[in-house]
């Protein structure tokens, strides 16, 4: 199964992305942490990414491609995967399909969830990570078990860079440019499902699997 998990900045893209990999025994690919991985080993790649990352704005299409590209053609990706962040414009999912259709294969779903900008910033805010294993939290929503520190790995937990209030603006903006028309791209190709992303974490994941399993 492919799916592509399409919404804002903060939506809960990631968090609904993580539990659908675990209950189909698929890879969750998200192109940020492709990114922030190499930011946190220096590569090259890492640095020009980081550039626009810490703007707010996307990381160019070219080198975004190539990234995804070079990851789901390993072999783990060979019974599909859920792709978390990517496409984030058309034609990063123009390329999508056709790369997937030459492997007479295609895109079997995309995901909406759906959260009104009103909740991203109050999400993203409040939104904190592990830079040890890249897990994540909310400090209201999905606190973990002691204040401030990751229940699996034990490190300091963080607030994003790009989660800063004046980033998250320009996340949004970004977002509603160039990201949103995907919804249109998906819909025309009647793989779009959308779900209310503003209930409870575990109410969001009984809506994405009762659509998947429709
Ligand atoms: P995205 O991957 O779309 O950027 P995340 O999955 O990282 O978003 O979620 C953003 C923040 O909101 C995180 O702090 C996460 O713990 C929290 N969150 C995710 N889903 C929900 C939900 N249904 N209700 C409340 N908070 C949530
Ligand atoms: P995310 O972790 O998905 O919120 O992504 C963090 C940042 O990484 C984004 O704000 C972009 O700068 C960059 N990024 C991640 N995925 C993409 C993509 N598909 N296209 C362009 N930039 C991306």
């Amino acid at each position: 199964m492919k799916i592509i998990m399409l919404g804002a900045p903060g939506a809960g893209k990631g968090t609904q992305a993580k539990l659908i990999a675990e209950k189909y025994n698929i890879p969750h690919i998200s192109t940020g942490d492709i990114f922030r991985a190499n930011i946190k080993e220096g590569t090259k790649l890492g640095k020009e990414a980081k550039q626009y990352m810490d703007k707010g704005q996307l990381v160019p299409d070219e080198l975004t491609v190539r990234i995804l590209l070079d990851r789901v053609s390993k072999d783990d990706c060979k019974n599909g995967y859920v792709l978390d962040g990517f496409p984030r414009t058309i034609p990063q999912a123009e390329v999508l399909d056709t790369e997937v259709a030459k492997l007479g294969e295609k895109i079997d779903f995309a995901i909406d969830v759906d959260v009104p900008d009103e909740n991203i910033i109050h999400r993203m805010s409040g939104r904190r990570s592990c830079p040890g294993c890249g897990k994540t939290y909310h400090i209201v929503h999905v606190p973990p078990k002691k204040e401030g520190i990751c229940d699996d790995c034990g490190k300091e937990l963080v607030l994003r860079d790009d989660d800063k209030p004046e980033t998250v603006k320009n996340r949004l903006d970004v977002y509603h440019k160039q990201t949103q028309p995907l919804i249109d791209y998906y819909s025309k190709q009647n793989i779009l499902r959308t779900v209310d992303g503003t209930q409870d974490m575990n109410d969001v994941f009984t809506a994405i699997t009762a659509l998947l399993e429709a």
